[in-house]
């Protein structure tokens, strides 16, 4: 029987290194971190998202500046606020909540943000230091996945690393990041052939589709470790991963729970990557 990650607990020892931090950066160089979420439309699961880094950042003793925009806001409108808050020395990191309603253009959006204040690392300066090592950021899921493996003990180098998804916010760089690591990294996506054989040689599954109870125990290769990145709303309103978790845990040496596993890793380390850029900004790191 697997042991179950617990997310929390490691999101919460993320958060306690940030808060203490941030408390002697402001009490040895009068620094105080500064964070602007800025939310378009009335998507109530932004609303929630954007809530909980409110929360965060008041519990890690950031400043936080919200901007909740009607969603007949134009690119225009969001483009001169992104420019207003790159220039803006009280923000040391900017967060546009995605997804942006439809007659907004993401890309110029992100393409817009500062590099430096960049801490979701969708940028492509920030996506492209990530691809050759050389990064400040890391994208916030991703990065928090690597924080529960490594919470484990498993040493990554030569294993066979199965990562399932191949997004550019999830899947692509959690590939990039176990590479780093010295895993040999394969990735599947829905035009994979033998994803269940290919699962079944993975001693790392990391899993990012967004299927519900897609991957079952018979995909898992006895004594894996299962990441499920997956975050699904079912009909009775209950969250559900893309791993059948009372099958995957038969097999597993170690799973993380949904939620209570990746979920609450993701704000951890956004708040982590804020610290980065605040220290960066004042030549500290
Ligand atoms: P996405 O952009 O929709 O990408 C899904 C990926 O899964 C695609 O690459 C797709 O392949 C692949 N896929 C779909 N069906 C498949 C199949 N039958 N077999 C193999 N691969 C398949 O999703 P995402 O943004 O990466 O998110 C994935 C999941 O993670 C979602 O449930 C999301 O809610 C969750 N998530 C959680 C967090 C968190 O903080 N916990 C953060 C981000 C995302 P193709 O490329 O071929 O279409």
């Amino acid at each position: 029987m697997a042991q179950i990650i617990d997310g929390k607990a490691v999101s919460a020892a993320v958060k306690q290194e940030v808060a203490d931090e941030a408390a002697k950066l402001k009490e040895e160089k009068g620094l105080k971190v500064g964070l602007a979420v800025v939310i378009v439309g009335n998507n109530p699961a932004s609303r929630v998202y954007v809530n909980n880094k409110k929360k965060a950042c008041e519990a890690v003793g950031f400043q936080s500046f919200e901007y909740a925009l009607e969603e007949s806001t134009t690119q225009e409108q969001l483009l001169d606020l992104v420019n207003v808050l790159n220039r803006d020395d009280r923000v040391n990191g900017i967060l546009v909540q995605l997804p942006l309603p439809k007659h907004i253009d993401e890309k110029a959006i992100i393409n817009a943000i500062s590099p430096e204040k960049d801490v979701d690392a969708f940028h492509p300066i920030n996506v492209g230091r990530i691809m050759i090592g050389d990064y400040s950021f890391l994208p916030c899921t991703p990065a928090g996945v690597m924080r529960l493996i490594e919470s484990t003990g498993t040493d990554i180098t030569g294993k066979q690393c199965v990562v399932i998804g191949r997004s550019n916010i999830v899947g692509k760089p959690q590939a990039m990041l176990l590479l780093q690591k010295n895993g040999t990294v394969t990735i599947c996506h829905s035009k994979t052939k033998n994803l269940k054989e290919v699962c079944l040689g993975a001693d790392i599954l990391v899993v990012a589709i967004g299927k519900a109870n897609f991957v079952t125990g018979d995909m898992i290769k006895e004594g894996a470790v299962v990441i499920d990145v997956g975050m699904n709303r079912l009909d009775n309103g209950k969250l559900c991963g893309d791993v059948e978790f009372e099958s995957a845990e038969k097999k597993a040496s170690f799973i993380t729970p949904v939620p209570g596993g990746v979920g609450p890793m993701t704000i951890a380390m956004l708040m982590k990557n804020t610290l980065t850029a605040a220290k960066q900004q004042a030549g500290i790191e």
